[in-house]
């Protein structure tokens, strides 16, 4: 599979090409290494909070459309804060999806 872009440690790191150089030369494994293991690493884009103010309601969790008028913001929680993109997809995958849900239901 290959991957657009990797980030690691919330640093570019670039295409799968270069990832697999870095792996090669063992630059990688030192890049992982160099991460702190207690903390979340601070994601230039976040922050290291890990979410960012939701871009369609702006942080209110409010939407206001033409039929219904006011109403909650969909994308994010009651927080107005929705995941941030930039870090989301290098974290572990949280654990409540797919299979979990549906015990959870029956
Ligand atoms: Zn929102
Ligand atoms: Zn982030």
């Amino acid at each position: 599979m290959l991957l657009p872009c990797v980030f690691v440690g919330g640093v570019y790191v670039g295409g799968a090409e270069d990832v697999r150089r870095l792996y090669e030369s063992g630059e990688l494994q030192r890049m992982i290494e160099r991460l702190p293991r207690s903390q979340p690493y601070a994601c230039e884009f976040c922050g290291g909070m890990r979410f960012v103010v939701c871009d369609e309601c702006f942080g209110s969790h409010k939407v206001y459309s033409m039929e219904s008028g006011l109403r909650n913001c969909n994308s994010c929680n009651i927080n107005g804060l929705i995941r941030c993109p930039a870090c989301y997809f290098v974290l572990p995958r949280p654990t409540n999806c797919g299979s979990l849900d549906h015990r959870k239901m029956s």
